[in-house]
């Protein structure tokens, strides 16, 4: 165990989901707040000394952990301040760099046009704005370029359509990426409310996002059921954003191994937005989801306002999943093998992801893998065996 932790630091890291907007710090929003002469609620803070500083280096949000539509208001707040290209710069850039600095080599983030570049006229009629969408975009993709410049970092970016807008609003945020393509945007997610809507009420979208094409990931099984991933399966998605009541369907979780569908795990963010944990992450299913063969990542989510990192997750999944380090590098490579990123660069993370693993890890895999039980899990560990 505490080899896998001393190690840390060394160990390539991917990250599949986090947003945009739901990685501004607490530092980040009083700055943001300030230059934009917005008053923040009382009390959106923690004050210093009220909380752990080493657990939340950046400072830490106060609102009701226990209540989703606390943690809602709070990102609505957080996103509102995030206002012009410079802002969007900023925050990519601190972001990325931290976690870069963490060993992250990897990164897909999501982005909506619809947060962007939503305008409404007098009579209320919404409309997205290209040359603003693409001016913040530019600041955007400054932050990833230098990030790779400076640590080798690769990032890209998802499209995003929010379910608990109208399907109007979906349908008009997928025509616009579709008419606005940018480069660094290889994939597409549906996030938002999963609980308000059903994937079969956005047959335009999944069809337009075919045609386009670009891949999906998208948000089910979080605070819904395994009904809800078998849906969004349905419809084309490739990954599943949280997707951790598959751990209540056998059937599911066989069809997901089948499909080699990965999952994109956030565990704080879990341990906090998923009620049925109380709080907790003894019921969380990571391990057993993990133990079946079924691929997953680990997440950050809304690094800024679950107070988390790349770092951090990866030692949630060692301290209190008990993920090893040839287990973690495992969950990295599985990330990467469902990278949305062109065949070249994902190749080339694989096999540097592969050139960390020591002599050690090698004979670590080998032994452990011999010592599974015949399954998925099992198989893919006796794979990876090939490539040393
Ligand atoms: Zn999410």
């Amino acid at each position: 165990m505490t080899s896998a932790l001393e190690k840390n630091t060394a160990l390539p890291k991917v990250i599949l989901h986090e947003h945009i907007e739901g990685s501004v710090t607490p530092e980040l929003a009083l700055i943001l707040a300030k230059k934009h002469n917005v008053a923040l609620p009382d009390d959106f803070l923690y004050p210093k000394g009220a909380y752990d500083q080493e657990e939340f280096p950046n400072g830490r949000y106060q609102y009701d952990e226990t209540d989703f539509g606390a943690f809602v208001t709070a990102y609505d707040v957080v996103a509102d301040l995030v206002r012009d290209a410079d802002d969007y710069y900023l925050i990519m850039k601190d972001y990325l760099s931290r976690n870069a600095a963490q060993g992250m080599i990897y990164c897909e983030m999501i982005t909506s046009a619809y947060h962007l570049c939503c305008q409404q006229d007098a009579q209320g009629k919404v409309t997205l704005n290209a040359p603003q969408y693409h001016e913040f975009m530019d600041g955007i993709e400054r932050a990833i370029n230098e990030v790779k410049q400076e640590f080798g970092t690769e990032t890209r970016l998802q499209g995003c359509g929010v379910r608990h807008l109208s399907r109007e609003d979906m349908d008009m945020s997928v025509d616009f990426i579709a008419q606005n393509p940018r480069d660094i945007i290889t994939g597409f997610n549906i996030a938002g409310n999963e609980k308000s809507g059903e994937f079969e009420d956005f047959i335009y979208v999944h069809e337009l996002v075919d045609n386009i094409p670009l891949p999906k990931s998208y948000h089910a099984g979080e605070i819904r059921g395994p009904e809800s991933i078998r849906n969004a399966l349905k419809f084309g998605a490739k990954r599943i954003g949280h997707g951790i009541a598959a751990i209540k369907d056998e059937a599911l979780i066989d069809e997901l191994i089948a499909k080699q569908i990965t999952l994109e795990v956030a565990p704080t963010s879990n341990r906090i937005l998923v009620t049925e944990f109380e709080q907790k992450l003894d019921k969380h299913p990571l391990r057993r989801l993990y133990e079946k063969g079924v691929r997953l990542s680990i997440n950050t989510d809304d690094a800024g306002l679950f107070g988390t990192d790349v770092e951090k997750e990866y030692r949630i999944a060692s301290q209190v999943f008990g993920f090893s380090r040839i287990e973690l590098l495992d969950v990295t490579l599985c990330a990467l093998e469902a990278a949305f990123v062109s065949g070249d660069v994902k190749q080339g993370l694989i096999e540097k992801t592969y050139q960390a693993f020591t002599e050690q890890d090698w004979r670590d895999l080998e032994i452990h893998a011999a010592g599974l039980a015949d399954g998925a899990l099992k198989s893919r560990l006796q794979s990876r065996l090939h490539y040393k």
